[in-house]
């Protein structure tokens, strides 16, 4: 058998197949409006985080009406369908004024409320006010929570150095360097450029004084459908990062293996293929 085929050069990269920028969103607070963000979104194909108080929703078991301002409970798992629902929290404190115990009371309490709503483990979440500091991401650490959003700008904001302290790109009205749609063109329009696009807002700020509804359309439509954008939750960005890292490159670059539970691509020689979960993939 002839060696020749072994290729000389496996690697893994960031994204799943092939794509070269990730792009994800993130919503706080559980409001009506988040009815007309998802739905734009199920039509551009874009995927969003929606950070929910449990302890806020309306409990009358019938959808809100339009004077209740937040979700009643039952729509939770049909709204967010597709996309990601995370904690924010029971009822919203700024964490860093809350002891230890309460702190893991309002987290643990809106996980559990939550995946009774969802039917899946919820492991991300979002910052009340933004306020975290160690003493809060400590209780975190121990309690499940695989990352959380801050209100904090980073323009490489992934992998984070800290995931119970990830910034994000921008807030969905950033004008820093320039507004989001500019901005991601930009960066899109850099052929070599890779990496992880993440905007964060509330659905409600679309109603506020001197914003408008067209904004939704004017900020995200833009970044949606690019054949090489992944558009993906944010829990979505860790399970695969995860799953990356534990690609098992044989040292003779004859195999891969992949022991986690989702796809990874690599590429091989520079091209690409998938290695399915739990498979190892014969790369001659
Ligand atoms: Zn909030």
């Amino acid at each position: 058998m002839s060696d020749s085929k072994i290729p000389s050069r496996v690697e893994i990269p960031f994204f799943p197949f092939g794509k070269r920028i990730a792009v994800t969103t993130s919503f706080d607070d559980a409001v009506l409006q988040d009815r007309r963000v998802v739905k734009a979104f199920n039509e551009w194909g874009l995927k969003g985080t929606f950070n929910l108080n449990s302890g806020r929703l309306l409990r009358t078991g019938k959808p809100a009406t339009g004077s209740s301002g937040r979700i009643d409970a039952c729509e939770v798992a049909d709204l967010y369908k597709g996309h990601e629902v995370a904690a924010h929290t029971v009822t919203h404190p700024s964490l860093t004024r809350l002891d230890p115990a309460q702190i893991a009371m309002e987290v643990i309490e809106d996980r559990k409320a939550l995946e009774d709503l969802v039917g899946y483990p919820v492991r991300g979440m979002a910052y009340p006010n933004g306020a975290y500091d160690e003493k809060v991401i400590n209780v975190l650490r121990q309690i499940g929570i695989v990352y959380s959003r801050t209100v904090e700008n980073s323009t490489r904001c992934f992998p984070p150095a800290e995931p119970l302290a990830w910034a994000s790109t921008a807030h969905m009205y950033s004008k820093n360097p320039c507004p989001v749609n500019e901005n991601f063109e930009n960066l899109y329009s850099i052929k070599s450029y890779s990496g992880v696009f993440y905007i964060w807002g509330h659905t409600y700020e679309f109603d506020h004084e001197g914003c408008d509804w067209a904004d939704l359309e004017r900020i995200f439509k833009p970044l949606s459908g690019k054949p090489d954008v992944w558009y993906c939750t944010n829990i979505e960005l860790f399970d695969y990062e995860a799953a990356r890292k534990r690609v098992v490159i044989a040292a003779n670059l004859k195999t891969v293996y992949n022991p986690s539970a989702i796809t990874v691509s690599v590429s091989v020689d520079g091209k690409l293929t998938d290695i399915p979960p739990g498979k190892i993939v014969d790369l001659k």
